[in-house]
Protein backbone atom coordinates (compact mmCIF):
# COMPACT_ATOMS: atom_id res chain seq x y z
CA UNK A 1 0.00 0.00 0.00
CA UNK A 2 1.08 3.48 -0.94
CA UNK A 3 -0.17 6.63 0.64
CA UNK A 4 0.56 9.99 -1.19
CA UNK A 5 0.50 12.69 1.07
CA UNK A 6 -0.04 16.59 -1.13
CA UNK A 7 3.34 17.97 -0.14
CA UNK A 8 2.80 22.10 -1.28
CA UNK A 9 2.98 23.17 1.54
CA UNK A 10 1.41 23.02 4.99
CA UNK A 11 1.82 20.08 7.55
CA UNK A 12 2.56 17.25 5.28
CA UNK A 13 5.55 16.20 7.22
CA UNK A 14 3.66 14.83 10.31
CA UNK A 15 1.02 12.87 8.30
CA UNK A 16 3.96 11.20 6.41
CA UNK A 17 5.73 10.54 9.80
CA UNK A 18 2.25 9.28 11.42
CA UNK A 19 2.18 7.04 8.43
CA UNK A 20 5.42 5.31 8.46
CA UNK A 21 5.15 4.80 12.43
CA UNK A 22 2.44 2.90 11.47
CA UNK A 23 4.24 0.87 8.37
CA UNK A 24 2.64 2.87 5.65
CA UNK A 25 4.65 3.60 2.72
CA UNK A 26 4.31 7.21 2.39
CA UNK A 27 5.35 9.61 0.07
CA UNK A 28 5.50 13.44 -0.50
CA UNK A 29 3.45 14.40 -3.80
CA UNK A 30 5.11 17.10 -5.63
CA UNK A 31 4.36 16.63 -9.29
CA UNK A 32 2.02 14.58 -11.63
CA UNK A 33 4.62 11.84 -11.48
CA UNK A 34 4.29 11.56 -8.44
CA UNK A 35 0.53 10.30 -8.36
CA UNK A 36 1.30 7.10 -9.95
CA UNK A 37 0.52 4.07 -7.94
CA UNK A 38 -0.71 6.04 -5.26
CA UNK A 39 -3.94 4.21 -3.36
CA UNK A 40 -4.88 6.82 -1.15
CA UNK A 41 -3.95 10.46 -0.69
CA UNK A 42 -3.73 13.13 2.04
CA UNK A 43 -4.32 16.94 1.65
CA UNK A 44 -2.63 18.30 4.83
CA UNK A 45 -3.78 21.29 6.49
CA UNK A 46 -1.84 24.90 5.77
CA UNK A 47 -3.24 27.85 3.34
CA UNK A 48 -6.07 26.62 1.23
CA UNK A 49 -5.59 29.67 -0.82
CA UNK A 50 -1.67 29.25 -1.46
CA UNK A 51 -2.30 24.78 -1.74
CA UNK A 52 -5.49 25.53 -4.64
CA UNK A 53 -3.14 27.73 -6.35
CA UNK A 54 -0.72 25.70 -6.29
CA UNK A 55 -2.11 22.54 -7.32
CA UNK A 56 -2.82 24.59 -10.40
CA UNK A 57 0.54 25.63 -10.93
CA UNK A 58 2.10 23.04 -10.59
CA UNK A 59 -0.31 20.83 -13.33
CA UNK A 60 -1.96 18.85 -10.76
CA UNK A 61 -5.38 19.75 -10.79
CA UNK A 62 -6.70 17.71 -13.15
CA UNK A 63 -5.60 14.60 -11.94
CA UNK A 64 -6.31 15.28 -8.39
CA UNK A 65 -10.11 15.76 -9.54
CA UNK A 66 -10.09 12.96 -11.77
CA UNK A 67 -8.61 10.37 -9.41
CA UNK A 68 -10.55 11.72 -6.04
CA UNK A 69 -13.88 11.29 -8.58
CA UNK A 70 -13.09 8.07 -9.36
CA UNK A 71 -12.79 6.75 -6.10
CA UNK A 72 -9.21 6.92 -4.95
CA UNK A 73 -9.59 7.35 -1.30
CA UNK A 74 -9.30 10.34 0.13
CA UNK A 75 -8.55 12.78 3.44
CA UNK A 76 -8.89 16.48 4.03
CA UNK A 77 -7.66 18.03 7.39
CA UNK A 78 -8.12 21.52 8.26
CA UNK A 79 -7.49 23.36 4.71
CA UNK A 80 -7.66 20.16 2.83
CA UNK A 81 -11.04 20.19 3.53
CA UNK A 82 -11.56 23.65 2.08
CA UNK A 83 -10.03 22.09 -1.01
CA UNK A 84 -12.66 19.15 -1.07
CA UNK A 85 -15.69 21.17 -0.47
CA UNK A 86 -18.47 22.08 -3.32
CA UNK A 87 -19.11 25.03 -1.87
CA UNK A 88 -16.94 27.61 0.93
CA UNK A 89 -19.24 30.07 2.50
CA UNK A 90 -16.91 33.18 2.96
CA UNK A 91 -15.11 32.68 -0.41
CA UNK A 92 -15.81 32.16 -3.83
CA UNK A 93 -13.05 30.56 -4.66
CA UNK A 94 -13.77 26.49 -5.96
CA UNK A 95 -10.57 24.68 -5.60
CA UNK A 96 -11.38 20.81 -6.30
CA UNK A 97 -15.06 21.07 -4.80
CA UNK A 98 -15.77 17.30 -5.04
CA UNK A 99 -17.29 16.65 -1.89
CA UNK A 100 -21.11 17.67 -1.04
CA UNK A 101 -20.14 20.23 2.14
CA UNK A 102 -20.38 23.59 2.52
CA UNK A 103 -17.18 24.86 4.43
CA UNK A 104 -16.99 27.96 6.59
CA UNK A 105 -13.35 29.24 6.38
CA UNK A 106 -11.57 30.85 9.40
CA UNK A 107 -14.71 29.88 11.41
CA UNK A 108 -13.34 30.09 15.05
CA UNK A 109 -12.37 33.72 14.18
CA UNK A 110 -8.90 35.01 14.36
CA UNK A 111 -8.43 35.56 17.98
CA UNK A 112 -9.79 32.46 18.70
CA UNK A 113 -7.93 30.57 16.68
CA UNK A 114 -6.67 28.09 18.35
CA UNK A 115 -7.46 25.38 20.16
CA UNK A 116 -7.86 21.62 21.56
CA UNK A 117 -10.21 19.59 22.55
CA UNK A 118 -11.58 15.63 23.11
CA UNK A 119 -14.46 14.38 21.09
CA UNK A 120 -16.59 11.42 19.64
CA UNK A 121 -16.02 10.61 15.61
CA UNK A 122 -18.47 7.81 15.04
CA UNK A 123 -16.72 4.83 13.79
CA UNK A 124 -13.64 5.89 14.68
CA UNK A 125 -13.73 6.17 18.75
CA UNK A 126 -14.51 8.32 21.84
CA UNK A 127 -12.26 11.16 23.06
CA UNK A 128 -10.02 11.63 19.70
CA UNK A 129 -8.08 14.30 20.62
CA UNK A 130 -8.69 17.19 18.34
CA UNK A 131 -6.19 20.35 17.58
CA UNK A 132 -7.51 23.50 16.03
CA UNK A 133 -5.85 26.39 14.00
CA UNK A 134 -7.62 27.97 12.04
CA UNK A 135 -9.57 26.09 11.47
CA UNK A 136 -13.03 25.26 9.16
CA UNK A 137 -15.93 23.83 9.55
CA UNK A 138 -18.63 22.34 7.94
CA UNK A 139 -22.23 24.89 7.79
CA UNK A 140 -23.90 22.51 6.40
CA UNK A 141 -23.83 18.79 4.29
CA UNK A 142 -25.50 17.80 0.99
CA UNK A 143 -27.23 14.27 -0.04
CA UNK A 144 -25.12 11.35 1.03
CA UNK A 145 -22.53 13.04 3.08
CA UNK A 146 -22.76 11.09 6.77
CA UNK A 147 -21.75 13.54 9.85
CA UNK A 148 -19.27 11.52 11.73
CA UNK A 149 -18.63 14.38 15.08
CA UNK A 150 -19.85 17.46 16.39
CA UNK A 151 -18.29 19.80 18.79
CA UNK A 152 -19.66 23.01 19.72
CA UNK A 153 -22.77 22.41 16.95
CA UNK A 154 -20.21 22.50 14.44
CA UNK A 155 -19.81 19.64 12.13
CA UNK A 156 -16.09 19.10 12.53
CA UNK A 157 -15.92 15.69 10.48
CA UNK A 158 -18.04 13.95 7.79
CA UNK A 159 -17.65 11.57 5.29
CA UNK A 160 -19.03 10.81 1.73
CA UNK A 161 -18.72 8.03 -0.23
CA UNK A 162 -14.33 7.73 -0.79
CA UNK A 163 -13.51 11.23 1.14
CA UNK A 164 -13.19 11.92 4.80
CA UNK A 165 -12.75 15.19 6.38
CA UNK A 166 -11.68 16.33 9.62
CA UNK A 167 -11.01 20.31 10.75
CA UNK A 168 -9.21 19.07 12.85
CA UNK A 169 -4.95 17.90 12.87
CA UNK A 170 -4.81 14.31 13.69
CA UNK A 171 -1.12 14.72 12.82
CA UNK A 172 -0.14 17.02 15.36
CA UNK A 173 -1.54 14.84 18.34
CA UNK A 174 -0.32 11.58 19.83
CA UNK A 175 -3.10 10.56 18.62
CA UNK A 176 -3.30 8.13 15.51
CA UNK A 177 -6.98 6.55 15.26
CA UNK A 178 -7.58 8.47 12.45
CA UNK A 179 -4.73 7.70 10.47
CA UNK A 180 -5.28 4.01 11.29
CA UNK A 181 -8.68 4.50 10.22
CA UNK A 182 -8.01 5.80 6.74
CA UNK A 183 -5.69 3.24 6.06
CA UNK A 184 -8.63 0.36 6.59
CA UNK A 185 -10.34 2.83 4.10
CA UNK A 186 -7.53 2.48 1.87
CA UNK A 187 -6.85 -1.68 2.26
CA UNK A 188 -10.83 -1.98 2.02
CA UNK A 189 -10.89 0.02 -1.35
CA UNK A 190 -8.12 -2.12 -3.05
CA UNK A 191 -9.23 -5.67 -1.67
CA UNK A 192 -12.62 -4.13 -3.84
CA UNK A 193 -11.00 -3.52 -6.71
N1 LIG B 1 -7.10 28.94 7.75
C1 LIG B 1 -6.62 28.05 6.74
C2 LIG B 1 -7.37 28.26 5.42
O1 LIG B 1 -8.36 28.86 5.38
C3 LIG B 1 -6.72 26.61 7.19
C4 LIG B 1 -5.91 26.40 8.43
C5 LIG B 1 -5.31 25.04 8.59
O2 LIG B 1 -5.26 24.24 7.65
N2 LIG B 1 -4.79 24.76 9.75
O3 LIG B 1 -6.92 27.79 4.43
Amino acid sequence: MKIGVLAMQGAYREHISMLKDLDVNAIEIRNKEDLTGIDGLIIPGGESTTMGKLIRALDLYNDLKEMIEEGLPVWGTCAGMILLAKIIYNDDTKHLATMNIEVVRNAYGRQLGSFNTKSYVKGIGEDIEMVFIRAPYIKSVGEGVDVLSIVDENIVAAMEKNMIVTSFHPELTNDNRVHKYFINMVKSNIDNN
